[in-house]
């Protein structure tokens, strides 16, 4: 398999809770258990991690850009403490009303995540726990992955529309440990 050690996480449900809810303060961001050392795992293993995530209470008013940015700014400390880093985060803060080329399942953030990059999207792996991050990625013909611990229970993935994820994991701990498997 030619690869990029290059993975695109989705934020909610996957890194962090979906709690359903708009995180609108940093103190309401729940990291999930395990999720800041599989980053850093990922990276002893020689991995690039980008976050890419819609935003859309941005865009609703609920949050500010600058108010993101610090949640953003604690989710980086906190990821940074287990010894890891993000090389970029990509958000899409539009509603889903703007039609932007940015929203999930578009593929604008990953098309921009390479423009500034220097990637090849094709050999790059995108994890999320929602169809739309599975569509965003398959249509750059990236390998898609999803976790089941946000919207996407094991039962949903049969009935799930095309396309459907290339890997199922439990959680982002698993997917790290086999990613990391796959390059040795
Ligand atoms: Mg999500
Ligand atoms: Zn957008």
């Amino acid at each position: 398999m030619r690869m990029e050690r290059v993975v695109f996480l989705d934020r909610d449900g996957v890194v962090t809770a979906e709690t359903g809810k708009y995180i609108v303060d940093p103190g309401a961001l729940q990291i999930l258990p395990g999720a800041c050392e599989a980053i850093a795992r990922l990276n002893a293993y020689g991995w690039r991690v980008f976050l890419f995530t819609n935003q859309a209470g941005v865009g609703r008013g609920y949050l500010s850009l600058e108010t993101l940015d610090r949640i953003h700014k604690r989710l980086v400390e906190e990821i940074e403490r287990a010894g890891g880093r993000l090389e970029g985060i990509y958000y899409c803060p539009h509603t889903p009303e703007a039609e932007c080329k940015c929203r999930k399942p578009k593929a604008g953030l990953l098309l921009q995540a390479a423009q500034e990059h220097g990637l090849d999207l094709s050999h790059c792996w995108v994890l999320g726990d929602s169809h739309r991050d599975i569509v965003a990625g398959e249509a750059v013909q990236a390998y898609t992955g999803i976790v089941l611990t946000g919207h996407t229970k094991r039962a949903d993935i049969e009935a799930m529309p095309l396309p459907h994820p290339e890997r199922v994991f439990e959680d982002i701990a698993e997917a790290a440990g086999w990613l990391c498997a796959l390059c040795g």
